[in-house]
């Protein structure tokens, strides 16, 4: 570690989950920039690797794909235990691949409802019950969550995925509460929008996507990156003195 540069992750070992693109992939980037070894994860082991590959040739360290889809019942809890023994330690874990149904509450099914709680939520628990136990051990780690600015700004087409996404803030706030005290931060970062693939149906329609970015008081989608930053302070030993934070990087979307 590099005693006068406290965003560097020399040493560190992280799992970033949905990191083959988007903002998981900005924030698995910013992490081997600074040093860190990087599980890339996404659903296919080919386009995991891929997208390691490609980190890897952009930092110092290490990056592997691990392809897991976790809305299997047992995946988040069969992804870190594949990290942890690929590493042989799991320093920093980022919980950023999430489900998202776009539809009026009324007409989403059991299967929807289940599926965006199974990503959203129970791999979340899964991830964490593995990985925090040896962070404890170790007496140094970072969680970040990644939640949505839905928690505070609910759509009435995201309903099931803003209220996975604040009970995700609340198993976070209570985390944090619980592991101050073992040199492990946990923390939430919700985006607002932020220009990825998931939004590309919405940008496709561009007249009511010119609206949209109107009520942004940044008047402008976010890009990856500039969540991938705050990602950093969030996960390196300069945000250790942070822990049950909700930040929102949404340009102002929260406000009233
Ligand atoms: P994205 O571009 O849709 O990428 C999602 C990532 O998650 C991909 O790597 C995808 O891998 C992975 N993933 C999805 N379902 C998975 C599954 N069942 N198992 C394993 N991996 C899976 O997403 P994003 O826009 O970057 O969003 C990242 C996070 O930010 C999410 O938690 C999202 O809810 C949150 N967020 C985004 C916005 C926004 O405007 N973009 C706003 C608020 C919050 P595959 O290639 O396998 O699909």
């Amino acid at each position: 570690m590099n005693a006068s540069d406290p965003f560097d992750l020399t040493g560190r070992t992280a799992l970033v989950t949905g990191s083959s693109r988007g903002i998981g992939r900005a924030i698995a980037q910013a992490f081997v920039q600074r040093g860190a070894t990087v599980a890339v994860h996404c659903r296919a082991q080919e386009e995991a690797e891929e997208a390691a590959d490609e980190l890897a040739s952009v930092g110092p360290a290490r990056a592997r794909g691990f392809g897991v889809d976790l809305a299997e019942k047992g995946a988040g809890r069969r992804l870190t235990e594949a990290v942890l023994s690929t590493f042989g330690a799991l320093d920093i874990v980022v919980l950023n691949a999430s489900a998202q149904v776009r539809r009026p509450f009324i007409e989403i099914d059991a299967d929807e409802f289940a599926f965006q709680i199974d990503i959203n939520l129970r791999a979340t628990f899964e991830i964490l019950q593995v990985a925090l136990p040896r962070m404890a051990d170790a007496g140094w780690g970072r969680v970040l969550t990644i939640g949505s600015v839905q928690q505070v700004r609910p759509n009435a087409k995201l309903a099931v995925y803003a209220a996975t996404k604040s009970a995700q803030v609340n198993l976070a706030l209570n985390l944090a509460k619980q592991y101050a005290g073992r040199g492990i931060t946990v923390n939430n970062l919700a985006p607002g929008l932020i220009d990825t693939d998931r939004n590309a149906d919405l940008k496709s329609n561009e007249v009511a996507y010119r609206q949209l970015l109107q009520i942004i008081p940044a008047q402008r989608a976010g890009q990856p990156e500039e969540c991938a930053w705050p990602a950093l302070l969030l996960c390196s030993p300069a945000g250790g003195y942070i822990t049950g934070a909700d930040l929102l990087v949404d340009g102002g979307l929260h406000l009233p």
